[in-house]
């Protein structure tokens, strides 16, 4: 059985829930705004839900798609931006079965962190919002600093904040390109988070661990 020395995470849909984050925001953005009423609540929410790609989009195109749907709506496109911005990150919430564990590393001394793409400013809220400040020994937002996974200089400055090798530092995450592929590309163990998808289909080579909770590394992470 494989031993890590460290493990580093992506946030959204690895230790928190951003897809029912998302949905709360949806259900907030339809309620106030008349102009998608035309359409029944349920299908409005699968559209924009599809539309999102799990977060992976440019947010003027997503907002351009909701306006060219409902012109009705008033806001511009640059409006409905930054207002997603702020009102996502107050619909996190946090996950206690996830934080859990989270305070077992730290109790067993396994170093540990977050790194997450997005922007700064709804990225550090988000990590507020669920409780991951007093837990997480460091959280790397990458736009900060002017670059983004799957960048191998993020997951190089990550592995330096462990104080480990890349070889003995499991990184885990949702997304097969930005985060299994970018830690792969240094020589990093992973481990994909399936968030509801039942079989990877990201090709060659494939992680080293498909899980549906971040408990079931505890065996390769502590003795
Ligand atoms: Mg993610």
């Amino acid at each position: 059985m494989p031993r890590y020395a460290a493990v580093v995470f992506d946030m959204d849909d690895t230790v928190i829930s951003r897809a029912d984050a998302f949905q709360r925001y949806l259900e907030r953005f339809y309620r106030e705004h008349e102009a998608l009423h035309g359409t029944p609540i349920q299908p409005a929410l699968d559209l924009m839900t599809q539309w999102d790609c799990r977060g992976d989009n440019d947010k003027i195109e997503y907002f351009g798609k909701v306006k060219a749907e409902w012109p009705g709506l008033e806001e511009t496109i640059d409006v409905l931006i930054d207002q997603f911005w702020g009102l996502l990150a107050e619909e996190v919430e946090p996950d206690h079965s996830s934080n859990e564990v989270l305070g077992q590393l730290n109790q067993a001394g396994v170093p540990w962190g977050i790194v997450t793409n997005g922007q700064s400013k709804m990225q550090r809220r988000k990590t507020v919002r669920a409780g991951l400040i007093p837990l997480a020994p460091f959280i790397l937002v990458p736009s900060e600093f002017g670059d983004q996974k799957p960048s191998p200089a993020v997951f190089i400055k990550a592995v330096e904040e462990t104080g480990s090798f890349a070889s003995e530092t499991l990184f885990v995450g949702d997304n097969p390109v930005t985060d299994i592929r970018g830690a792969q590309s240094i020589g990093m163990p992973t481990a994909w988070m399936k968030a509801g998808r039942t079989e990877w289909d990201g090709g060659t080579p494939e992680p080293d661990h498909q899980i549906d909770h971040i408990r079931e590394l505890l065996p390769f992470l502590i003795k």
